[in-house]
């Protein structure tokens, strides 16, 4: 049974609160462990570790700091495989999807390794007669990271390299459950040199988020979770004086125009839709196939799903894990009644697939669903139109692309959504008038890379700033504008009048 304890003052801590919680291996179902959970004061002991070390971090030099980040990035990927068991035995997702999720979180390590280009500010020389002004950016002190269950190393890294790189503190909330990775980043970044106190976790549940949230002495906060949880951080995160953003859930449609190759689309599909069994923000959940694309395509799709291996991530032949706890497991299984009561059609039914080790999803040990399919799901169904989070793939049939794009901007979320086609024109005018944050072209999951910024629209985004990229920066910063006059000739004396360009 492992114990999986705080990160505080650069070494792991027990804390004092007497609270756990279970983890689970949820390809078996049986309790693997247990996780503290911080109260307040666990909470105020990692943020005063944070305190002290700041004014020291803040001043290191933009080389060192760089430094720093380069040997955490070797020691990342030196450990990538020891990661990515850790995520695979608490989340379930398969082994070679969770090296994927350390490779597109060490992106932003990557980028953040250029920090001293990216603080660079401007200058203006001569802006008044013998007057120079410049901007600069600084750290703003210490910020909290409050991340979800799907992405246990890759979402907290889309916030700590940028905002340890700009010179801030960081105190990591992971998931409750799935929070071993974050022990072993916490154990790495120690081993590249940096000072105890600049990285902590505080392991907990709402008690934990609650005090990070009124902390006086922390500045900012990012936060990547379901749609309520966002909004409610968002809005207690501002009442109390930060700055503040925070990621919601996503309800992603792939619009398929008949000229589209449905060979391509179909391979899309299955991939974006039960990759990490559907338990990612930007999978697909949604095919919107325009007449008359879709009983073609719905028979492409069923047959790739029909091949899908569903076993435990371990297993190097298991190609979709299992969910992350039985109530989510749950919660996925019941749209499927539902979606019939709604009036769609169940395909493909994941209850009844085989599970590598013995039985179906419904009689297996562990918190199984395989991979299914709804076709003729009605437009504004709850199944339609609901966040499901799980390997539930719902076709959605389209008269046209108007009627296709007015499903998409009608709906509650914005984070991502792509379009299938041969039509440069049509794609052009989708990028234009799709009111969502990330668009794919020919691209199903379109997860931008770590020098542009992450964010959706509508309820997938409380908040003005993107994560990671430059809008990473700007939000783990303020800046500042001196103007500078230093004695010389033109020095005319005293001058009460307002200062005025000459
Ligand atoms: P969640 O909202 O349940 O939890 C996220 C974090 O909030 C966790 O650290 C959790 O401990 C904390 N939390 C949970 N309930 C809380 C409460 N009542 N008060 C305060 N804090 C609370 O999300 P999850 O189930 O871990 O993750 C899945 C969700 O995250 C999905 O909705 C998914 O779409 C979303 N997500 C969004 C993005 C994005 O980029 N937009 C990325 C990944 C996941």
């Amino acid at each position: 049974m492992k114990s999986v304890t705080h990160w505080i003052n650069g070494a792991p801590a027990e804390g004092g609160s007497g609270r756990t919680a279970e983890l689970f291996n949820p390809a078996t179902g049986e309790v693997s462990g247990h996780v503290a959970l911080a109260d307040v004061a666990d909470v105020d002991a990692a943020v005063a570790a944070a305190v002290a070390a700041f004014p020291a971090w803040r001043d290191a030099s933009l080389v060192k700091r760089a430094q720093v980040l380069f040997r955490f990035r070797e020691l990342m990927v030196a450990h990538r495989d020891e990661l990515a068991a850790l995520i695979s035995a608490e989340h379930g997702k398969v082994h070679s999807d969770a090296l994927g999720e350390v490779a597109r979180g060490l992106e932003v390590v990557e980028f953040a390794c250029g920090i001293p280009h990216l603080l660079k500010g401007g200058f203006s020389e001569g802006v008044s007669t013998r007057v120079d002004s410049y901007s600069i950016r600084q750290p703003l002190g210490v910020v909290a990271g409050i991340t979800p269950f799907n992405f246990p190393a890759m979402v907290p890294m889309w916030m700590f390299p940028l905002a340890i790189a700009c010179g801030n503190a960081f105190v990591l909330k992971p998931s409750e459950k799935d929070p071993s990775a974050s022990l072993l980043m916490a154990r790495l970044w120690k081993e590249a040199g940096l000072p105890d106190g600049v990285f902590s976790v505080v392991q907990g549940d709402k008690t934990a988020v609650d005090r990070l949230l009124q902390h006086p002495d922390v500045r900012a906060v990012s936060f990547v979770g379901s749609t309520p949880i966002a909004r409610y951080v968002y809005e207690t995160g501002t009442a109390h004086g930060k700055r503040v953003q925070a990621l919601g859930g996503a309800k992603n449609h792939m619009l398929v125009l008949p000229d589209a190759d449905l060979d391509l689309v179909a391979d899309a599909a299955v991939s974006a839709g039960f990759g990490s069994a559907g338990e990612r923000c930007m999978a697909i959940s949604v095919v919107l196939a325009v007449d008359p694309v879709g009983d073609e395509l719905v028979k492409k799709i069923t047959e790739r799903v029909d091949r899908l291996v569903l076993g435990p991530g371990d297993d190097p032949k298991s190609e979709m894990g299992p969910l992350v706890t039985r109530e989510h497991r749950d919660k996925v299984a019941s749209y499927l009644d539902l979606g019939v009561e709604e009036g769609a059609e169940l395909v493909v039914d994941g209850r009844h697939t085989a599970v590598l080790g013995g039985g179906t999803a419904a009689d297996a040990p562990g918190f199984w669903l395989g991979p299914t399919v709804l076709d003729r799901v009605p437009p504004g169904s709850r199944t339609h139109t609901e966040e499901i989070f799980g390997p539930v793939l719902s076709i959605v049939r389209v008269g046209s692309y108007e009627e296709g794009l007015e499903l998409i901007n009608g709906g509650e979320y914005g984070n991502g959504t792509a379009i299938f086609t041969n039509d440069g024109g049509a794609a052009r005018r989708f990028q234009n008038e799709v009111e969502v944050g990330m668009v794919g072209i020919n691209v199903p999951i379109p997860v931008p890379m770590a020098f542009y910024s992450f964010g959706g629209w509508k309820a997938s985004l409380f908040g003005d700033t993107h994560v990671h990229g430059t809008e990473g920066v700007h939000f783990y910063t303020r800046g500042k504008v001196v103007t500078s006059r230093w004695l010389d000739p033109s020095h005319g004396g005293v001058n009460l009048g307002f200062p005025t360009n000459k």
